[in-house]
């Protein structure tokens, strides 16, 4: 349904001008990113995860996996407060991050990863507060994985940029959350399936921060053709495109899960 909807805005120029450049990863990019990392977790932390979402009649990180952007309609005011924490604007192409300047007040991607991992980590939160923690980090390390949620203000993370793909109008942004996984015909099963049966992850390619994450991703946009040339796009570019796309997911499935391992299942706490 989600899909529906936000198919039928990315084809509405009215709508697009509309949109905050909020959601990232549509829901099939989120649920398969969220399914590899729930594949990768340990039995001890997809316990823990289960005990934290259970009592909200949840039980894994792909039924979360997309709830911060349901937020618009779930719940409007914590959407507008959080709206902001889905995405990080870089000032240049150098793409280094610089928090008092790229991260005001801490409304940023890479600054509520850290803060919301804080808040999962403390088992003396009520039960409630770190599973709404564990929402947002799933969901939120997902999101700076897409490259154009860690990308530029100008265009406003290519919300503003244009394209024809064959009779459509879509927008750079969401050709990147959804056009790119979707024209697969994949479902999220079958596409976790299928980024999981790839080559492993180097053991390094796991580790590293939120803000090295982002800064990763703005470096996909400036080297890796995430910008077509010219303003229309077709299936030849997508498939030149689809391997960009599909590693950030993978990167962002491994590292998710390397997270909630540390802070859920590890021995010291
Ligand atoms: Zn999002």
């Amino acid at each position: 349904m989600r899909f529906c909807r936000r198919f039928a805005a990315a084809v509405s120029v009215a709508a697009l001008l509309s949109a905050a450049p909020a959601s990232a990863w549509g829901p099939l990019g989120h649920r398969t990113i969220a399914g590899m990392a729930q594949q990768q977790l340990s039995a001890t932390a997809q316990r823990e995860v289960r005990t934290l979402l259970q009592p909200d009649d949840e039980s894994t990180l792909v039924d979360v996996a997309i709830w911060a952007d349901d937020l618009r309609d779930t719940n409007p005011a914590l959407f507008r407060s959080t709206s902001r924490l889905h995405y990080v604007n870089f000032s240049s192409a150098q793409c280094n991050y610089v928090p008092q300047r790229d991260c005001r007040k801490g409304e940023c991607v890479v600054a509520a990863i850290e803060r919301y991992e804080t808040i999962l980590a403390d088992r003396s939160r009520p039960r409630a507060e770190r599973a709404e923690a564990l929402r947002f980090v799933s969901h939120f390390i997902a999101d700076v994985h897409q490259p154009l949620h860690a990308s530029f203000k100008r265009d406003k993370g290519a919300n503003s940029v244009q394209l024809r793909y064959g009779r459509e109008n879509w927008n750079l942004h969401a050709v990147w959350d959804s056009l790119i996984l979707n024209s697969t015909g994949l479902r999220w099963p079958g596409y976790t399936a299928r980024l999981s049966a790839g080559p492993a992850l180097a053991a390094a390619d796991k580790g590293g921060d939120p803000a090295q994450w982002a800064e990763e991703s703005c470096r996909a946009v400036r080297d890796d053709g995430v910008y077509p040339e010219g303003n229309s796009i077709d299936d030849a570019w997508l498939d030149r495109e689809r391997p960009v796309a599909e590693r950030r997911m993978r990167l962002a499935a491994a590292r998710l899960a390397a997270v909630l391992e540390r802070v859920l299942a590890s021995p010291s706490r």
